[in-house]
């Protein structure tokens, strides 16, 4: 394929969702793999609900992702000119029309009909207007919209690329406005305007979007223009099949990236979920580069793409354990607040293993800076008791005071010195190293005492030993 061109076309009307970071994906991968080009245009035209620096979130989440599009982005407000234009055009042509009916009456229409169980639709009066009906409404200044021609009876339908031939019957579809009474274009018009004008050749969208296709389609065909190939995305579920929503969890990007989801790692799930490189693929782990070179819009699963947690934890773990420890510190260190960055590079190489993502870091890690607080009783292990643990302790500490700084400079070597001392003495492995790790750290799960015991360093380790000591006297 030549030329191809596609976009993305968010409405900035507040956060950015993960189902529209999905859509920005699917775009870019699909351009790129063809080498065509990904564009960007921010649907403005809806100002009641706008929000204030909503594109510069999306500008930065699609930068921070390396989603990089081709153009300038194109703003659909400072085009309005030319969607009146348009509208004015199709007004000539008799395939849209002014309406001047007040809302009171469309909404006493709306209302009949939702009585009768009809479904909601306008019912042309306007349409009927005489010439001269027309000239003096607009002359007296009568507020107005403008109105697509729906004609009656007429299937249309288009091959989709992901779920095939998709067919409406015009008789269900509403005569739709094209133009606001404040000289707006709707959604409609102004994207399929823009579409035509920016000469995209893919219009990769979510699936909430199938029931505005038609009307689209009419547009295309009374400017006569060419018509674009779709392709709509099935929606992002929770894992009970419900549409992904902000009840059960978060949905905007941003809130992601804050708990400490990294790029490469929601790209990698997005893409992942819904989308397989082929029949008997069971590979997970893609890079954007791989991705770009793999991507088949073709391969996209229709059945709807499941938004399931624990993958993306999954996801992210791997990529988390496949970072540097200094690089992976870096990333941590806004979640382990004022704590000195050496010992923080300490905890992060203990806990990379098990991190799940970046935020992790503050779960459970405050006893490697803090001075644990515990009930004396957890220090003693299954059939143990008081004095023999107490007795341990003082064996452990005098063992510890032997150890030389260079023993605690790696988890290894360390570990080995205590088990060989354990071994020789013919200490039981619980009856030790239990109630060390519940003095190091106070709590009935942790890393082991090894790793504790590394990152605190030999005094730190001393002093907690005594004080458990302390504790069950
Ligand atoms: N502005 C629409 C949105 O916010 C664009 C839909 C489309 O891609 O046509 O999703």
């Amino acid at each position: 394929m030549t030329n191809i061109k596609t976009r993305f076309a968010p409405s900035p009307t507040g956060y950015l969702h993960v189902g529209g970071l999905r859509t920005a994906l699917y775009n870019f991968l699909f351009a790129r793999h063809n080498q065509g080009k990904f564009l960007l245009r921010i649907e403005d035209t809806d100002q009641a609900r706008l929000v204030k620096s909503a594109d510069k979130e999306i500008f930065k989440i699609l930068k921070e992702f390396g989603l990089k599009y081709d153009n300038k982005p194109v703003y659909q407000s400072k085009r309005l000119k030319i969607y009146q234009k348009f509208a004015d055009q199709l007004i000539k042509d008799g395939k849209a029309y002014y309406c001047f009916c007040s809302p009171e009456k469309l909404a006493k229409l709306r209302a009949e009909q939702i009585q009768q169980k009809r479904a909601p639709k306008y019912d042309k009066t306007c349409c009927k207007l005489s010439p001269a009906n027309i000239d003096k409404n607009l002359k007296a200044k009568i507020s107005y919209v403008i109105r697509l021609n729906v004609p009656p009876n007429k299937e249309i339908k288009w091959n989709d690329i992901i779920r095939g031939e998709v067919k409406f019957n015009s008789n269900d579809i509403d005569d739709q406005v094209l133009l606001k009474s404040d000289g707006f274009p709707t959604y409609h018009l102004a994207n399929v305007v823009d579409d035509h004008e920016m000469e995209i050749t893919h219009v990769i969208r979510g699936e909430e979007w199938i029931s505005s296709t038609p009307k689209h389609l009419l547009l295309y065909e009374y400017f006569s223009w060419t018509v674009p190939q779709f392709a709509h995305l099935p929606l992002l579920l929770n894992p009970d099949k419900s549409k992904l929503s902000k009840r059960q969890g978060d949905v905007a990007v941003s809130d992601y990236l804050a708990q400490g989801y990294l790029k490469d790692a929601l790209i990698n799930f997005l893409a992942t979920i819904g989308w397989t490189e082929g029949a008997g693929s069971e590979q997970e782990i893609y890079s954007l580069k791989e991705l770009i070179a793999k991507f088949d819009l073709k391969r996209i699963n229709i059945s709807g793409a499941i938004f399931n947690l624990e993958k993306l934890d999954w996801i992210n773990g791997y990529y988390i354990r496949k970072m540097k420890v200094k690089e992976l510190t870096k990333l941590c260190l806004p979640y382990l607040k004022d704590i000195n960055p050496k010992l923080a590079e300490k905890i992060v190489a203990v806990e990379q293993e098990r991190l799940k993502k970046l935020s992790d870091i503050n779960q459970n890690t405050e006893f490697f800076y803090k001075e644990p607080i515990y009930k004396p009783e957890l220090l003693i292990w299954k059939k143990s008791n008081k004095e023999s643990t107490l007795e341990n302790l003082v064996k452990l500490e005098d063992f510890i005071i032997t150890l030389k700084d260079k023993d605690f400079s790696e988890i290894k070597t360390l570990e080995a010195k205590i088990m060989a001392w354990l071994k020789k003495e013919g200490y039981g492995v619980g009856d030790m190293l239990w109630p060390m790790r519940v003095a190091l750290s106070g709590q009935q799960n942790s890393p082991s005492p090894f790793e504790i015991a590394w990152v605190l360093g030999k005094k730190e380790t001393l002093k907690r030993i005594n004080q458990a000591q302390i504790k069950l006297k």
